[in-house]
């Protein structure tokens, strides 16, 4: 008899927050006292530091902390003084925060296909969406895959398009051998608290190798002022809050080491699945690129009845993104239709998120492989 049939295990979410790690969670909560016993909630020594040791991680000059990964986007743009008029090429497979940043900014996103097999962004699509207007393209690493970005360095080198990186779902990832966030002009970050570095509330940062561009960001970010009181643009208030940073600071010194659990727990659930009716996410290091499986996503022609039967078995799933961006309401008015960018539209049909997360244990791991083989059978 199937030993996870005699009692009803607990069940598998999708992902796992700091709570869950009681040594972390005590540690965290120290940084707490430490900052609400200082009284320094905003800028500061707490944001600084963590600058430093950002930028440092991601190999770069600079970091700049802001209050978002969508305001990282929208700072970044700004910053390049990319606006109304202007277009810039976004990945219709994304969250909608790429291109949302792209709007804010009044300039128009240039929604395009993804490859089938990476669901990324590829220099070939890029190069078909140029036009006159296209001043910047924002590759993603959805996933915590890292997009090909040679060839769309090339493409955007050529057009002399700008390029900034969303790696909202990506740090740390190297591709290449250099970490993500470093090839284009900038690196946008989230901290929401799901993402492989997450801070307990909203955040975000920058990362560029341009003093003077990440000077930009610095000064928008908190309405234009150097000193204080000297306003020299306009800005608006988007800071990482100290308490944020203090937070992160003590995260940052593990992410590496969860990366390494992440592309362990991807190996054994893509050898796990390898023969079943799944069409598996790419390997961690194939092609010079990296994943750090911020999200496990698999594929399957019969994604609806996959989740149901893995929901019984206790075993949660997700679907990131259930509709394109560009079939959204929010984009109704770019007028790209049903069947207009279709290998999106279908993924947005077959994709499913699997459990994946740092602490996810080895009778876990195996349970949610066995549901998947257990589904396949049921089908035969
Ligand atoms: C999370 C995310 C963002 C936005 O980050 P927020 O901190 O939620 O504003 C942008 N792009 C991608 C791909 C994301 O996953």
């Amino acid at each position: 008899m199937n030993p996870t049939t005699l009692a009803p295990a607990a069940p598998i979410p999708i992902t796992r927050l700091d709570q869950a790690d009681p040594a972390l969670l005590e540690e965290l909560l120290e940084v707490v006292a430490r900052v609400a016993a200082k009284g320094a909630f905003t800028m500061g020594h707490e944001l600084e530091a963590f600058e430093e040791e950002f930028a440092a991680y991601c190999e770069t000059g600079h970091a700049a902390g802001v209050s978002s990964g969508t305001e990282a986007l929208v700072l970044a743009l700004r910053a390049l003084e990319i606006g109304p008029g202007d277009e810039v090429v976004v990945p219709t497979n994304s969250f909608i925060a790429t291109s949302e940043a792209v709007s804010l900014v009044g300039a128009t996103p240039r929604l395009v296909d993804v490859d089938p097999r990476s669901h990324l962004l590829t220099a070939d699509a890029l190069e078909s969406a140029i036009g006159p207007r296209t001043r910047c393209v924002i590759p993603v690493h959805l996933m915590g895959s890292t997009a090909d970005m040679a060839p769309l360095l090339e493409v955007a080198r050529r057009a002399g398009l700008r390029v900034v990186e969303d790696c909202a779902q990506a740090h740390g990832a190297r591709y290449r051998g250099r970490r993500v966030g470093t090839f284009g002009d900038f690196g946008c970050f989230s901290f929401y608290p799901t993402k492989n570095l997450g801070a307990w509330g909203d955040g975000g940062a920058i990362v560029s190798g341009d003093a003077e561009l990440a000077n930009r960001v610095k000064l928008l970010r908190s309405h234009g002022e150097e000193p204080r009181y000297h306003h020299r643009i306009v800005g608006t208030t988007a800071r990482l809050d100290a308490l944020q940073a203090a937070l992160l600071r003590v995260k940052l010194r593990r992410l590496d080491a969860w990366n390494d659990a992440r592309r362990r727990l991807g190996a054994t659930l893509r050898e796990g699945l390898a023969d079943t009716s799944l069409e598996l996410p790419g390997a961690a290091g194939a092609d010079g690129g990296d994943h750090v499986y911020h999200l496990f996503v698999v594929r399957s022609a019969r994604r609806e009845a996959l989740r149901t039967f893995l929901g019984e078995r206790g075993v949660a799933t997700a679907v990131h993104y259930p509709f394109p961006i560009h079939r959204t309401g929010a984009y109704t008015d770019l007028g790209l239709g049903a069947g207009s960018l279709p290998v999106a539209e279908r993924l947005a049909e077959q994709i499913c998120t699997l459990p994946l997360f740092p602490s996810m244990s080895e009778d876990e791991t195996a349970r949610v492989i066995e549901a998947v083989r257990d589904f396949d059978m049921e089908a035969t």
